[in-house]
């Protein structure tokens, strides 16, 4: 049965022919392929009109750690420009894409817990985002680590209506506000081993839960391994194994998820 790997970095794999192959040979059907600067959104839109098996589905967007603005002297102006070219990419070709994203806020790192004015950098990218789901009806991919609060409140204060908090490991009580907002999570093969994963997965129902790989991203779990998109079957079986359901139940739940929440 095919299964649909809902976030993977297509742009970024060292030998994507390849890990595009293998993961047709594993039976996934169809990757949401996401972008974190204006050079991946290029790159995935060229690659999602070129490849065919599994089907690309573009989602454009502008990663919290890539946000930029005008900020600083020389640097930030060249940041600025390059932050308005995105923008435009993503006005000019939204329409060809399922999602808006990967964007979202990223508070992980010591640097955003100790400078607003970056803390204040992000949201601002995020708040083009937000606006930008809502002018063109798509949903949004949101990357949240450390950051699980604040996305939650700017993107209900945006009144988005689809929102998928991707590979979401945060505290349960937002994890509850996600729900009763009717925004979904995602979750990666880190199900298997990861404590914050499985007690985010164990306490959302499956008819919320989607399942991807953040490919090429390394797991270091017991067995670590470098994730392409055909890992989205490891995810698949992890999360099976924890909601102790039949895997064939578990694969019509995320493959019916995933289809309704990207329109696909
Ligand atoms: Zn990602």
């Amino acid at each position: 049965m095919p299964i649909i790997d809902t976030h993977a970095h297509i742009d970024q794999l060292t030998d994507c022919g390849g890990a595009l192959k293998r993961a047709d040979a594993a039976g996934v059907s169809d990757i949401v392929a996401v972008s974190v600067d204006l050079a991946s959104m290029q790159k995935t839109a060229d690659l999602a009109k070129t490849r065919s098996r599994p089907r690309i589905h573009p989602a454009f967007g502008v990663h919290p750690l890539r946000a930029v603005g005008p900020i600083g002297p020389e640097a930030g102006m060249i940041k600025a420009q390059e932050s308005l070219e995105a923008q435009a990419f993503m006005r000019a070709h939204l329409s060809h894409a399922v999602a808006v994203g990967e964007t979202g806020l990223d508070y992980w790192y010591q640097q955003a817990r100790k400078d607003e004015a970056e803390r204040n950098r992000q949201k601002a990218s995020f708040l083009v985002h937000l606006d930008m789901a809502n002018e063109f009806d798509l949903p949004l991919i949101i990357h949240s680590r450390g950051a699980w609060g604040d996305c939650l409140a700017m993107t209900r204060a945006a009144r988005v209506r689809r929102a998928l908090f991707h590979w979401y490991s945060g505290p349960l009580d937002i994890l509850d506000g996600i729900l009763e907002a009717g925004y979904y999570v995602s979750t990666g093969p880190s199900v298997a081993y990861s404590p914050p994963s499985r007690e985010a997965m164990a306490h959302a129902p499956l008819e919320r839960i989607l399942v991807e790989t953040d490919s090429p991203v390394r797991y270091n779990g017991p067995q670590p391994f470098d994730a392409e998109p055909r890992d989205v079957l490891r995810a698949w079986a992890a999360l099976s194994r924890l909601k102790n359901k039949d895997e064939a139940i578990v694969l019509d739940m995320v493959n019916a998820n995933a289809k309704m929440f990207f329109k696909i």
